[in-house]
């Protein structure tokens, strides 16, 4: 991740605590899957996003109705959603949430389930804490030699840990 997208995600949580609208989990996940996948044609199938979901097309279409009824998504015929302005921000910020994540896990070492975790986390973080997690990423960028610092600690003191 470049310096610019870190400070695009920073604005990202101002936009966020204007609208303040609060998703489910649920709901949090089909947007951030609309968003990844719209950005070729800038709309997605309702039957592509329920085999990227790995749901049936009938309950898409449910959760898709929902996120229209917020002003997030339109979705009127053919099985085509598109993102609102709303709906892009919001799917922007998700999608940066999830790099951001997903990248301090990286960070720290981590590399099995590493989707599976990221996916878990990013639902129940503070914006707050999501922040400095992003500044802390940031922090390791510019320095890398305390990244390595940390690797060779870790190698040592975390010797064992995990390994009864
Ligand atoms: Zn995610």
């Amino acid at each position: 991740m470049s310096k610019n997208d870190r400070f695009y995600t920073v604005r990202g949580y101002q936009l966020l605590n204007q609208e303040d609208k609060s998703l489910t989990s649920g709901m949090e996940d089909y947007l951030e899957m609309i968003y990844r996948n719209m950005e070729k044609e800038g709309y997605i199938r309702i039957n592509t996003l329920s085999r990227l979901l790995n749901v049936k097309p009938s309950s898409a279409t449910k959760m898709v109705q929902k996120l229209a009824a917020l002003g997030l998504v339109d979705y009127q015929k053919y099985g085509i959603i598109f993102l609102t302005e709303d709906g892009k921000k919001y799917g922007k910020f998700l999608l940066d949430r999830h790099n951001v994540i997903e990248k301090f896990l990286q960070n720290i070492g981590i590399t099995e389930n590493l989707l599976l975790e990221t996916e878990l986390i990013e639902h129940s973080i503070s914006k707050n804490t999501m922040k400095n997690i992003d500044l802390l990423n940031g922090f390791f960028e510019t320095h890398p030699g305390v990244l390595e610092e940390f690797k060779k600690f870790k190698e040592i003191a975390g010797h064992g840990i995990g390994k009864t």
